[in-house]
């Protein structure tokens, strides 16, 4: 019953001092937003709280409130490990397995915190003493938002807080459109504006806030889009040539894979970047309707993800990659696998 876990989390977060909040690896919107409204609750609650972050995240997301205030696991590894160890309880947000952590992992596998995971990915697993799985939910920031108001804490969310948990649900969405966004998700934006969000401002600084190059790399994706007519699919990629020809940032490529799923009657779209360095090709998965990529990532490219929004990746080089992903859609196609 989710009452009795409200019930749990509200006696943990009364009597523990210290808390660690982890997002996963190169979080996205809904992912520092969640966390980063989650640090300010528990701030205001009087509590020691530390968000650390295992990588680097996009510069978009770092006017967010806080945001100065994360620590990069990457960058400050002791002093992470250190704080990590001392925390009585964990919230893990926006993903349920440890490996999403990438570094982080082995330090969290040693603590002895009690953890709370707050997630809307599939297929959660056991890690957390108390689990809020809701894969129905928009996002995290959706469910993170249901949660504090069933603590009775709603009215005492800060037009910080509402910006941050409004910037998740409307990445997440894609700004409102996706399959998951339910008259509860705009039941919840609601109360966010009413609590301070400003949603022209907040669109602005994610949407109108491109670098040059950031639209020059987007060109280079579009140049670079093909068809496979046939199986209503789309993908595109990017070499690490490609990527190095130009000066980009984390989160540069972000919405490229999108570009596929725009293109009138495609129902799948990819999206394939390059990173020689680490010996893989990235890959994002996306669908409309009742396709499910969430199953191809995990099926063909060691991923997870959501039935419309999923990703994973390749050791073959680029080129073999994308001859393998023509090859798999097409016998996919012809044997109506689905
Ligand atoms: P993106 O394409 O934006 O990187 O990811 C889309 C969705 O798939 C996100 O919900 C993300 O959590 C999930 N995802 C992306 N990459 C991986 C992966 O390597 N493993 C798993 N399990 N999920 C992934
Ligand atoms: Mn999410």
């Amino acid at each position: 019953m989710k009452n009795d876990r409200i019930q749990q989390l509200k006696q943990l977060i009364t009597e523990a001092k210290e808390f660690v909040i982890i997002p996963h690896e190169n979080p996205d919107g809904d992912a520092m937003g969640s966390t980063l409204a989650l640090f300010e609750f528990l701030q205001n609650k009087g509590k020691s709280v530390n968000l650390i972050t295992p990588n680097d995240y996009p510069g978009f997301l770092k006017n967010l409130p806080h945001s100065e205030e994360t620590i990069n696991f990457e960058k400050s590894e002791e002093k992470a490990k250190k704080l990590i160890q001392n925390a009585e309880v964990i919230f893990t947000l926006d993903f349920n397995q440890l490996s999403r952590t990438k570094q982080i992992q082995q330090s969290l596998e040693q603590s002895t915190a009690d953890f709370v995971m707050i997630d809307h990915h599939q297929e959660p697993t056991d890690y957390a003493k108390i689990t809020f799985s809701e894969t129905t939910a928009s996002s995290t920031c959706e469910l993170l938002y249901s949660i504090i108001d069933d603590l009775g804490e709603s009215k005492n969310l800060t037009p910080e807080m509402a910006k941050c948990l409004y910037l998740g649900i409307m990445t997440d969405t894609g700004s409102f459109k996706f399959a998951s966004t339910t008259s509860a998700t705009h039941r919840t934006v609601a109360h966010l504006i009413d609590a301070g969000a400003r949603p022209e401002e907040i669109h602005q600084q994610i949407f109108d806030n491109n670098s040059l190059n950031k639209l020059k790399i987007q060109a280079k994706a579009l140049k670079n889009l093909e068809v496979i007519e046939e199986a209503r699919t789309a993908f595109t990629f990017l070499s690490d040539e490609e990527m190095n020809s130009l000066q980009t940032e984390k989160g540069d490529t972000e919405g490229i894979v999108n570009m596929g799923l725009s293109i009138k009657g495609i129902r799948f779209a990819a999206f394939f970047k390059e990173r020689k360095q680490e010996g893989l090709v990235k890959i994002s998965l996306r669908s409309k309707g009742e396709f499910d990529v969430n199953k191809v990532a995990r099926k063909y490219f060691e991923g997870g993800g959501h039935k419309n929004a999923a990703g994973g990746k390749s050791e073959k080089n680029l080129e073999e990659t994308l001859d393998d992903f023509r090859n798999k859609v097409i016998a996919h196609y012809k044997n109506q696998l689905q």
